[in-house]
């Protein structure tokens, strides 16, 4: 896909999720992969009111190649990409419920949220948290690279999910699913409820194989 288009489609998929709740003020970010680096949403640019021209280009090593000034997030965004060589997007939300999720008290921080749905474990399954770092602080990158080996997506703690997958729409796809089960974890918050059991998880995995 040519990188017009592509500049395009972040602008979309921007707007997208804005207009639906999924992120406010100039808050997440998009990035996508192109030959010689990555296109991603400027600094303190509001996901809503993208314009693709706009949009830095970064190189592989973090130089500011055109465009306006990336965001201050690229550096964990480059660093799950040195991680996961197949992916080709990355999609940051700072979503109401995934970071409500991220800041409880017990919350397993190997697997955050239960099996709910079929469609979250299809396109999450595990999700590890990851732990807090001031806005910029390098070594988050650090730490994203470390659980990126094993993990498409993962919640910063206090901040937001980040989720990568080998295109743009599957990405905000699988984040969109994200923040739904965040919001339904909590919905179901005090009840007893029945997640996915073993059995049920092994026949999804074994009919849609990833
Ligand atoms: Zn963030």
């Amino acid at each position: 896909m040519s990188e017009t288009k592509l500049r395009d489609q972040i602008a979309q998929f921007g707007r997208s999720l804005f207009m639906r709740g999924y992120g406010c003020g100039a808050s997440g970010n998009i990035s996508v992969k192109v030959d010689d680096g990555i296109l991603v949403t400027p600094t303190n640019s509001c996901m809503g009111f993208l314009d693709p021209e706009r949009i830095s280009k970064v190189a592989f090593d973090g130089t500011h190649l055109s465009g306006d000034a990336p965001s201050k997030e690229t550096f964990f965004h480059l660093a799950m990409y040195e991680e996961r060589r197949d992916d080709r997007s990355i999609v940051h939300l700072h979503s109401t419920h995934s970071v409500a999720v991220s800041c409880l008290e017990g919350i397993d921080r190997e697997n955050v949220l239960p099996p709910i749905t079929a469609y979250y474990v299809m396109r999450i399954g595990k999700l590890p948290l990851v732990p807090y770092f001031r806005p910029g602080d390098k070594a988050l990158a650090d730490a994203v690279r470390k659980y990126a080996r094993e993990h498409h997506a993962m919640l910063l703690a206090n901040h937001g999910p980040i989720v990568s997958a080998k295109a743009l729409d599957a990405a905000v796809y699988s984040a969109e699913e994200l923040e739904e089960t965040a919001k339904l974890y909590l919905l179901l918050d005090g009840r007893e409820f029945r997640p996915l059991n073993h059995e049920q998880i092994a026949d999804l995995h074994q009919a849609f194989p990833t």
